[in-house]
């Protein structure tokens, strides 16, 4: 299969400008750029979760497989019950989860009967025990205690037999693993798992361990995308702290492409950046540096080295962050085979007034809380792209989009919250 280059993506992409390039166009473009992993594996359901599905699962029977009951009570013909006074039925047997009632039911019989339990033959009505009252061997309904048909569950009605029950794409969640197996199935195909190298690059970092010298900065971006990694479910591979030097950042960034579906790098490639990282990428691959409309996060380079796409991301801590969760971690999902699904937003009333110039889109970070029926988000403090506790206190990003200009106090904004059920 041959690529297309970045230069004809780029001409798919409407408004394509580097030098001022808004966030929607950057994730179009790198849509554009990335595609799925084609290799397959089949793992135990449980080892499915978080992966990504590769092929449909098309239920082979009907869940559930026949007729049961919802309820503990009594199976009955919903035709025999009395519109006016009590309904008196002869309790002809037993039916439990399980083990079905075999015999037959006769005009004015009930089968007694426990939730999950097979529905007997020619019954379509569970009446909850309840609502009713014994009087020797017979129930007695009380009118309008239930409607024909209430608390049967249908055959089927969970799953029909051939019915896609997971599709294609799909990221498994809890629920999944559940459902594959009330279909019988122990094993479930999905995409190999993405390899993803990372490494930072600048002679003012040290790693944890190393004594701090006056002018230096502990490497911390390697941890915070370690945790974006980790929590993406890919393969992490950590090339630590590269010099800027020439032959090392060569070497490294060919290590990383042979190992890797995807190299990411932080620092190094902004505008007056006067080391070699940007020399090496250029060199060693086809990529191109951007100017994103976007703060925080400006500058980002994009490309391929090898086969491996590369994403070379500012080196302020918060701006790794954001830049990942804006452009990497939608390209990670679609190259492991997911499908695309835009993120969930709170819509906030924002505490404080916040000023903003349409042509850029901004993120702030803020707490989002409860407030009467809906949410409010408080910005405000340290909002600087190198401030790394305020990512750590806020529980959402508020995103302030290309357009859009300043907020008043109360005026509603969107927000990604940090967590979510699953
Ligand atoms: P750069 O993009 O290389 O100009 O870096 C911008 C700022 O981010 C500088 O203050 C760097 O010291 C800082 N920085 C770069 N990489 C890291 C890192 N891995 N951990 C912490 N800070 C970093
Ligand atoms: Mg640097």
């Amino acid at each position: 299969m041959t690529l297309p280059s970045l230069e004809a993506i780029a001409s798919c992409v409407s408004g394509y400008d580097p030098h001022a390039l808004p966030v929607p166009q950057a994730q179009e473009f790198i849509a554009r750029l990335v595609a799925p992993v084609t290799a397959v594996e089949q793992v135990a359901i449980r080892a499915g979760l978080g992966r990504v599905l590769a092929r449909d699962i098309v239920s082979p029977i009907d869940v559930p497989a026949h007729d049961n009951s919802a309820m503990d009570g009594y199976a009955l013909r919903g035709a025999e019950l009395s519109a006016q006074g009590d309904t008196a039925l002869r309790i002809a047997g037993r039916g439990l989860a399980g083990d079905r009632f075999e015999g037959n039911v006769g005009a004015g019989e009930a089968v007694r009967i426990t939730t999950g339990a097979v529905m007997p033959a020619g019954l379509d009505t569970v009446v909850p025990q309840e609502f009713t009252r014994l009087e020797g061997d017979r129930v007695i309904v009380p009118a309008g205690a239930v409607k024909p048909g209430d608390n049967r569950r249908l055959a089927g009605e969970d799953l029909a037999r051939g019915e896609v029950a997971l599709a294609a794409g799909r990221r498994l969640r809890p629920a999944d693993p559940g459902l594959s197996a009330s279909l019988g199935q122990g094993e479930v195909p999905v995409f190999r798992r993405l390899r993803v190298a990372f490494f930072s690059t600048g002679d003012e970092l040290r790693s944890v361990g190393e004594p701090l010298e006056a002018g230096c900065v502990y490497d911390s971006n390697r941890y915070t995308l370690w945790g974006m990694l980790a929590r993406l479910g890919v393969e992490i591979i950590d090339m630590g702290v590269v010099r800027d030097e020439p032959s090392a950042l060569a070497a490294t960034f060919r290590d990383a492409a042979a190992c890797a579906d995807a190299v990411i790098t932080s620092g190094g490639v902004s505008v007056g950046e006067a080391d070699h990282t940007k020399q090496i990428m250029k060199q060693l691959g086809d990529v191109l540096f951007w100017r994103i409309a976007m703060r925080p996060g400006r500058p980002m380079a994009i490309g391929r080295i090898g086969h491996a796409i590369l994403f070379g991301l500012p080196g302020n801590p918060v701006a790794v962050m954001v830049t990942f969760y804006a452009f990497v971690r939608d390209a990670l999902l679609a190259m492991g085979g997911a499908t695309p699904e835009p993120l969930p937003m709170l819509r906030a009333a924002c505490t404080t007034p916040i000023r903003k110039k349409p042509g850029r889109t901004e993120y702030q970070r803020g707490r989002v809380q409860r407030a009467g029926d809906g949410w409010e988000v408080r910005v405000g403090g340290a909002q600087g792209s190198g401030i790394l506790r305020s990512m750590s206190e806020a529980n959402g990003l508020v995103v302030l989009h290309h357009a859009q200009g300043s907020v008043e106090a109360g005026g509603l904004v969107d927000v990604i919250p940090f967590d979510g059920l699953i």
